[in-house]
């Protein structure tokens, strides 16, 4: 049965609040592009790429990658060809990770619901079917954050917050630490620069860190400052944890061999696909480090196929950050919420990624479609 017919989409997405990060801030709304492949037999495959212009690349090239340059690899394929597809696709097109991990998950939904099987059992099988939730800490205006974190905490049952530092100054980073830490002593409190600090001043920054017992300090510093990022590791007693500083697996095998941190946060949307994360994550079992899903500006679909390949990948151990379709989004792209409960993601059994799309929420509201 092979494939006949491919559309794209790119939807916006409107943001619930103002997010501050160390290289950019999201407001208002972010651009998201969808893929839908339909086979002959009438099956269905949906896939995201949610790109970010200031980390891995932006909509309009993710939608030009999909539509223009991976078009003839799909169109009259057999998709259970799921490694050769991808192998053309990464010798058609450099780059453009997003794109690449939509067509990957396309192909999978669409396999699995030919299949009637998870997708997490296309790859390989499952390891665990629940994934603790971190959520993350980023509005510029404490206050109304605070509100957030509360409500997340007591209500949601959230266990893992994850602070976003280094847009501001040094003390308000601090401050809003030393908050959280105090009044949820018992929280797994994390912290992300997102590249926010000067190598010169960040050991000087991060010792203030040192004693809250944090679970990690992610990518204190700009990407390629590896030898700042190693000399941090040697430094600090808190683990390191790098995210822009890895997206492949040529990545993750000169991060090793120079030991720049002590875990890696696994993207599909920077490493172009569930298969190549769990690559990843397995080369960061063999360097001794840790492996933590993150995530991009994502919605449902992405997260379900995070979810899955976390399901599959017995290293990515240390939780996930999949809370945007539920907890920060204004719409979503599933046609049920994303499952997410009491602070744990439930990975869904039902064919495919487990959880169809609203298909007409997609075609009425996205801004650019081609089919
Ligand atoms: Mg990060």
């Amino acid at each position: 049965m092979t494939i006949s017919k491919m559309d794209v989409f790119v939807l916006p997405l409107k943001v619930r609040a103002v997010r501050a990060h160390g290289i950019g801030e999201v407001a208002g709304s972010i651009d998201t592009v969808l893929l839908r492949l339909e086979a002959e037999d009438g099956h269905t495959g949906w896939g995201e790429a949610a790109p970010w212009a200031v980390f891995t690349g932006t909509a309009e090239a993710a939608f030009a990658a999909l539509d223009t340059y991976l078009r003839s690899l799909v169109i009259g394929a057999d998709p259970t060809g799921i490694a050769g597809i991808m192998q053309q696709a990464d010798q058609a097109l450099t780059g453009h990770p997003e794109a690449k991990a939509a067509l990957e998950t396309a192909l999978l939904d669409l396999v699995g619901r030919q299949r009637n099987v998870p997708v997490w059992a296309l790859l390989g099988g499952k390891c665990r079917d629940r994934i603790p939730l971190s959520v993350s800490v980023a509005d510029p205006d404490w206050d109304r954050d605070r509100v957030f974190v509360t409500r997340m905490v007591e209500d949601e049952g959230i266990g893992i917050l994850k602070l976003k530092t280094g847009f501001a100054d040094h003390a308000f980073d601090v401050m809003r630490a030393d908050d959280i830490r105090t009044r949820w002593p018992e929280i797994d409190l994390r912290i992300d620069y997102n590249q926010g600090l000067v190598p010169r001043d960040a050991l000087r920054s991060l010792r203030d860190f040192d004693s809250m017992g944090l679970g990690f300090i992610e990518q204190p510093v700009p990407a390629r400052q590896w030898e700042c990022m190693a000399e941090l590791k040697s430094a600090l007693d808190t683990p390191l944890l790098a995210d822009e500083s890895v997206f492949s697996a040529e990545d993750m095998l000169r991060a090793a061999q120079a030991q720049i941190a002590d875990a890696v946060s696994v993207k599909i949307m920077k490493c172009g696909g569930p298969r190549a994360g769990l690559v990843i994550a397995r080369m960061a079992e063999a360097a001794g480090w840790g492996a933590y899903g993150g995530d991009m500006f994502e919605t449902g679909i992405a997260h379900l196929a995070g979810a899955h390949m976390i399901a599959a990948a017995p290293q990515i151990n240390m939780g996930c950050e999949y809370y945007h379709a539920r907890h920060h989004l204004e719409i979503d792209t599933l046609s049920k919420p994303f499952p997410d409960t009491a602070g744990t993601v439930y990975v869904p059994d039902g064919p495919g990624l487990g959880i169809g799309v609203n298909e007409e929420l997609v075609r009425s509201q996205c801004r650019l479609h081609c089919t």
